[in-house]
């Protein structure tokens, strides 16, 4: 059975945590699938289409790795796609106490999907998507943070 997982969030934007997270992962599954949550309670800075721009551009070269938006319960969105696992990155205890939750009661709705942490590499701990978008929108420089591919696309986003 190909091992399929699925690393949900928001993205925005995706850092050089998040590629870390993915790039890490490659030889655990089969496949990856990133997808963002639409979740609209939530304001995001970058839009849907351009989150996912950033994504795809990421990821080109990994022809394992998908990147899609979904709406709903990730657990749902799992099942609608054969993935047995949930990936996600760990910085912090506070980290670890919002996510135990999380993956304890996806566990309970869907006992048969695990989800799997990687801890952040320590360069990398205080890589944040909400630092980001703060640095970007009072006009500060965000290149170091972010993948190297997606540097283009957010000059030309900043003009
Ligand atoms: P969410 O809105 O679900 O918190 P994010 O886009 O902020 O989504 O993060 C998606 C996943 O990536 C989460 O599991 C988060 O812990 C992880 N993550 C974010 N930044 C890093 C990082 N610097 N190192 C490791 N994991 C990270």
């Amino acid at each position: 059975m190909e091992k399929i997982a699925v690393f949900p969030g928001s993205f925005d934007p995706v850092t050089l945590g998040h590629e870390s997270i993915v790039l890490r992962s490659l030889d655990l599954f089969d496949k990856i699938i990133i997808a963002i949550g639409k979740n609209s309670g939530k304001h995001t800075y970058f839009s849907l289409e351009t989150r996912l721009e950033f994504l795809r551009t990421t990821f080109a070269s990994y022809p394992k790795v998908d990147v899609v938006s979904f709406e709903g319960l990730t657990v749902d969105f799992c099942r609608k796609v054969n993935a047995r696992f949930i990936l996600r990155g760990l910085r912090t205890s506070a980290d670890f106490e919002f996510e135990r939750g999380i993956a304890q009661m996806n566990k309970k709705m869907h006992p048969h999907i695990d989800t799997v942490f990687l801890l952040s590499t320590p360069d990398l701990t205080p890589v944040n998507s909400t630092i980001i978008r703060d640095i970007y929108r009072n006009g500060g420089d965000i290149t170091q943070f972010v993948p190297k591919t997606i540097i283009p696309l957010i000059e030309k986003f900043m003009q």
